[in-house]
């Protein structure tokens, strides 16, 4: 699905992951997204920078425990409650990113403090934790009352077995930005981490385009699907939505589903997914307002 929007001042893209099944309604996790979008759309109406909103915009979906992100992730398979997330500045191309991180409400806000506050872009496991607790991150003492129960539900028949969440935006001063957040495969085995906080797999920001992908990250990192949108873009001189589809398919070809959104610097939005659908909430200067689920 694309939204013509050449030339808007701003452009605003959020996901709510690429796994909902048609068998059940997703009005409460639509009109929350809604909220989110209206917010983050006023703060870059206002000129907030696209670093600020989509880091915002990601932590107001973690904090909603209505995705498999932040409090409404699954744990690994031995009951542990393992976080990736990742932030990237399109205009300084810096980054920050957590893969395997327990412990921490905000994934993508220990992401963003490893994006300002250190040399480094990933940090992981035992050291991302004791990172963000010197950062003063919110740590979560009691995972079982924390996490919501819905994210352990078992798998409803039809269902893709993954979630995530993410925000891409296009600033008023032309900066983009994307930042991703996710609980990964669900029951996945400990240590596993996905696509998400792997800069250029899961998560991407350049002077052209700004990328969160959602869907089975091992298939997104084979083929390294955020990064490529932007290549195809240089060396192909493919549109946004060309270059989004011939990444996503790309990936599809190697047995993978899931879905992403994009923004590039004319401020045009780009969300397609080959899965049975992708929550997904899109916005832009020019009045464009639109959250759904499926097709
Ligand atoms: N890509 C995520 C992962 O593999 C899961 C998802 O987006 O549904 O960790």
């Amino acid at each position: 699905m694309g939204q013509s929007g050449r030339g808007q001042a701003w452009a605003l893209a959020l996901h709510g992951g690429a796994g909902p099944a048609r068998s059940r309604s997703y009005e409460r996790e639509e009109a929350h997204m809604r909220g989110v979008l209206d917010a983050a759309a006023a703060e870059l109406e206002a000129g907030a920078s696209a670093l600020d909103v989509v880091g915002a915009a990601v932590a107001a979906l973690e904090a909603s425990g209505m995705h498999i992100a932040g409090r409404g992730a699954a744990p690994n398979a031995d009951g542990v409650w393992e976080l990736d997330a990742a932030i990237m500045d399109g205009a300084t191309r810096k980054a920050g990113a957590v893969a395997a991180l327990v412990g921490f409400e905000s994934p993508i806000a220990v992401a963003r403090c490893v994006l300002e506050r250190t040399p480094h872009v990933l940090l992981a496991g035992a050291g991302a934790a004791a990172f963000a607790r010197a950062q003063g991150c919110a740590p979560v003492p009691d995972p079982a009352a924390y996490y919501t129960p819905a994210a352990s539900r078992p798998v409803a028949p039809g269902e893709l077995a993954h979630g995530t969440v993410g925000a891409v935006a296009k600033d008023r001063a032309g900066r983009l930005a994307a930042a991703t957040s996710t609980g990964g495969l669900l029951h996945k085995m400990p240590g596993r981490v996905g696509d998400a906080p792997l800069i250029g797999a899961g998560t991407w920001a350049d002077g052209r385009c700004a990328v969160s992908c959602t869907g089975q990250g091992e298939l997104f990192i084979r083929a390294n699907v955020a990064a490529d949108v932007s290549a195809r873009i240089v060396y192909a001189r493919q549109s946004l939505h060309a270059a989004c589809a011939g990444a996503l398919a790309d990936m599809a070809a190697l047995g993978g589903d899931g879905g992403l959104i994009a923004v590039d610097a004319d401020g045009e939005i780009a969300a397609p997914f080959v899965s049975d659908g992708m929550k997904r909430g899109l916005a832009n200067a020019g009045g464009l307002r639109d959250v759904r689920t499926f097709r």
